[in-house]
């Protein structure tokens, strides 16, 4: 593949896309065969290729002139036509938690939001996958934003390549490591469960999982988001193993078994209600594919990637969807399917039309299903301080600038 191919499969795949608007195109966000294609197009060796990959993704390096085992005439051709370019970052806040939220800018100009939480001995990043979102969730910040754009692959893996930068969490990818990897991802239940306990190498990390949790509907920008997953858990690459990435949906159905089908990452599912009626309000979607049939998609993910959990997401909203009837109704509904229910307490955001729910009233919804045997920890409140709500320091970067996106 030429750089005039990689231009033009992009364009694509993407609405709008900002690659195209750049000078040169960008390699982050090919993939290894590609990479080779394009040294052969370019009259270099084939093993460029790999060199390449290894100095982007293992190493991190931002300046092909840092490529000290590609000689210099090479990094010069590379640089004249390509580029290893992160995007540009327009705010960087830390919170007093350390928490820490980017928002990071894109060649024609638009934002997105990406958050960093520790919580030893885990680091988890939750990247966006579109600029905005075209779904209303009524508890979301973001889902008061149009929706502009579809990201590219290329500008979901610099959110990572980025956030990995700013924490020096380069160096830490070895062969070594990459075997982890593969052994993790096809191991036995009871071996993984070994395997999990983090070697000395892998605690040192600060960036240990991913979620895209941040702003958009990833099945919405299903082909990206599938090769963003498929380049994070490359064992020779990012080498996250499958089971530290998260993909989470509003329960976009048609596309639940194609995920497990092409990356077998993790699946959450917002979930937020359990009756069609009410969910239909909060997460508008549901009126297109109601609560039956997600779960349905949800029993056959499990199947297709096994010993997975799904991730439930539940919103707590005071005197919505918090009573401990809800609770037992969740029970019911969650049968069979091997879950993990995360509660979270909501994050209000100026105009939003709920509060939180009460420390009594989460837990006794939580009570109820751990006396059923499903896994229901209370997310803790981060970075309230930096604004942490999905797409609140957008908004307030709009506000300031005033101004105003279309719907496309
Ligand atoms: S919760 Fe997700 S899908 Fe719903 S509006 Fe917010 S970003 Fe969009």
């Amino acid at each position: 593949m030429n750089t005039a191919a990689i231009i033009t499969k992009t364009a694509e795949q993407a609405d709008n896309t900002a690659e195209l608007m750049a000078e040169k195109p960008s390699l982050i966000g090919a993939s290894l065969p590609e990479l080779t294609d394009l040294m052969a197009t370019m009259g270099l060796e084939r093993f460029r290729a790999k060199q390449l990959w290894g100095w982007l993704y293992n190493k991190g390096v931002t300046d092909f002139s840092a490529m000290h085992t590609i000689n210099k005439p090479t990094q010069q051709l590379l640089a004249q036509h390509v580029s290893i370019a992160r995007a540009g970052v327009s705010k960087n806040a830390v919170s007093f938690d350390n928490t820490r939220k980017w928002l990071v800018k894109f060649a024609d100009g638009r934002e997105v939001e990406t958050v960093y939480i520790p919580d030893a001995p885990r680091g988890t990043l939750c990247i966006s996958s579109q600029v905005g979102c075209t779904l209303a969730c009524t508890f979301c910040h973001t889902g008061t934003q149009n929706l502009v754009r579809n990201l590219t692959a290329s500008e979901i893996i610099t959110q990572v390549l980025m956030a990995k930068d700013d924490l020096h969490d380069w160096g830490s990818t070895s062969s070594a490591e990459a075997t982890k990897t593969r052994s993790a991802d096809r191991a036995s239940p009871e071996r993984r469960a070994g395997q999990d306990r983090m070697s000395s190498a892998e605690a040192t990390k600060k960036l240990t999982n991913i979620v895209f949790m941040g702003m958009g509907e990833p099945l919405f920008n299903f082909e990206h988001v599938v090769r963003a997953c498929n380049l994070l858990t490359d064992p020779d690459g990012l080498a996250f193993s499958k089971r530290k990435v998260t993909v989470s949906t509003s329960g976009v159905v048609p596309k639940i078994r194609e995920l497990g089908e092409r990356t077998g990452v993790n699946l959450a599912v917002s979930l937020h209600a359990v009756r069609d009626d009410l969910r239909n309000e909060i997460v508008p979607i549901n009126r297109k594919y109601p609560i039956a049939e997600l779960l349905d998609a949800c029993r056959d993910y499990v199947k297709i990637v096994p010993s997975r959990r799904i991730m439930f997401e539940y919103v707590m909203l005071d005197g919505v969807n918090d009573s401990v009837e809800d609770a037992r109704a969740l029970v019911k509904l969650l049968k069979g399917i091997p879950s993990k229910v995360n509660l979270i307490p909501f994050n209000p955001w100026p105009g939003s039309p709920y509060t939180c729910s009460s420390n009594n009233r989460i837990h006794a919804f939580g009570r109820e299903l751990i006396a059923a045997g499903i896994a229901s920890p209370i997310r803790k409140t981060r970075g309230q301080d930096i604004m942490a709500a999905c797409g609140q320091l957008k908004s307030a970067s709009e506000r300031k600038k005033g101004e105003k996106v279309k719907r496309v």
